[in-house]
């Protein structure tokens, strides 16, 4: 657990300490998107690690060796569909159309949409800024088990069930 926290320090610390020597990301996203791919390699397995967004954007940086993008025009862009994955050979940097893209030709839904699907817009935004937290103090980015996630859910579904009879009568 504490090299877990250990790992997303020694990430953000590498990527902000020696930023100079890296390719500056507003540069490199000029690549073409062919370039910017080169390192993927979807014959391994996802890793799910847990974490959120910003852990992710530090691990491919330090992959990629690039200084971290701010603001929302450059994504990080998960080539295997999977937001949870923290693998750096599925994951590139892209813009914000080639994010929107990949995820129309993938055929599947982000993981954004099939929880809006099963739990709604408002649930999904709160288990969202829950995310958010994890690497505070709260569960240390270690996942819920199985069962917790189940009793969430049920309990999610019928308060939507709840709301959309309300809504409906
Ligand atoms: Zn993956």
């Amino acid at each position: 657990m504490f090299s877990y926290n250990n790992e997303i320090v020694d990430a953000v610390f590498s990527v902000s300490s020696i930023n100079k020597c890296m390719k500056n990301i507003y540069e490199y996203i000029e690549l073409p998107k062919s370039d910017r791919q080169a390192h993927l390699n979807l014959s391994e397995p996802c890793i799910e690690r847990g974490a959120g967004s910003y852990y992710f954007k530090g691990l491919l940086a330090h992959h990629l060796d690039t200084t971290v993008p701010a603001g929302h025009k450059i994504h990080l862009c998960h080539a295997c569909n999977n937001g949870a994955c923290g693998n750096p050979n599925h994951m590139y940097w892209g813009t914000a159309q080639e994010n929107r893209q990949d995820q129309v030709t993938n055929g599947g839904k982000t993981i954004w949409e099939r929880t809006v699907e099963k739990y709604g817009e408002e649930e999904a935004r709160l288990m969202n800024a829950r995310n958010g937290n994890k690497n505070g103090s709260g569960n240390k980015g270690k996942s819920k088990s199985e069962a917790q996630k189940q009793k969430i859910a049920e309990s999610v579904r019928l308060k939507w069930q709840e709301k959309r009879l309300d809504t409906n009568s």
